[in-house]
């Protein structure tokens, strides 16, 4: 007996619990005091430096991992045509909701793995983001060959996700969950955490090539974020696809 996965059902390359606790909280995805502040703070900083790489506007955009769709939305506002997609049912229909009511054009929500999808739709993005999300998954290299599968030659993927250093363990971790309850606590787990050459070196392999490094880091007085060269915590990774 042969057992055949279909594309559009293999969601193998996922972590059920950790769905289920973005899905927890999906009715707060667009509360900007919410457990998800820290996406709304650093939103308008990646969406800028996506923007000046790669203009959004008329470019079909494709955000993996999309939750609530803060980026999504934002990119569509920009001008292009968004498809955010994510395995979480609820963050999902928080995010079409939000389309709905805030009246986002050019903006759809499928769920949909990223495996399946670059099965699907081989070569048809402008424009791959997978932001804060490599993180939470089983097999992150997997997401990482997916991603250039589905963007087409000379087109760019962006990654952003944690670095797995002392810094961020006291950071991302002790800090923003323990200290400052910036995050839930058990949001995310420090073996999961990805450093900024294991995540080059899943691009290179995928014939992506990386051609700029970000760091975000948060000042706990200011409460701010900002977008420098130090990548010790939080950091963005924007690669283009070879022409093969
Ligand atoms: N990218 C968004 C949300 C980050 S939170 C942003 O930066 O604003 C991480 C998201 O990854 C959650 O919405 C979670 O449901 C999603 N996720 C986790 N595992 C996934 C998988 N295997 N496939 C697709 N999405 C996944």
């Amino acid at each position: 007996m042969s057992i055949s996965i279909s594309p559009v059902t293999d969601t193998t390359n996922v972590d059920p619990a950790e769905l289920a606790k973005f899905s927890d909280l999906a009715h707060r995805w667009w509360d900007t005091e919410s457990e998800f502040r820290p996406l709304h703070q650093i939103n308008p900083l990646r969406l800028d430096w996506i923007n000046n790489i790669a203009p959004l506007a008329g470019q079909r955009v494709l955000d993996i991992g999309c939750g609530g769709g803060i980026l999504t939305d934002a990119m569509a506002r920009k001008g292009a045509h968004a498809l955010g997609i994510d395995l979480a049912t609820k963050s999902l229909k928080v995010a079409q909701l939000h389309a709905l009511e805030a009246q986002t054009p050019r903006v759809q929500y499928r769920e949909i793995s990223a495996e399946a999808l670059a099965a699907e739709q081989p070569g048809n993005f402008d424009v791959v983001t997978c932001m804060e999300m490599l993180e939470h998954v089983p097999d992150p290299a997997s997401i990482v060959r997916a991603c250039s599968a589905l963007v087409k030659p000379g087109g760019w993927v962006f990654f952003s996700t944690v670095n797995r250093s002392p810094k961020a363990f006291a950071f991302a971790i002790l800090g923003a969950e323990y200290i400052l309850n910036l995050l839930p606590r058990g949001t995310h787990e420090y073996a999961k955490f990805i450093r900024p050459s294991e995540l080059a070196g899943w691009a290179r392999h995928a014939d992506l090539d990386l051609q700029h490094t970000r760091g975000l880091s948060y000042n706990p007085i200011t409460r701010h974020y900002a977008m420098g060269s130090d990548t010790s915590v939080n950091y963005l990774l924007a690669t283009q696809k070879a022409f093969v």
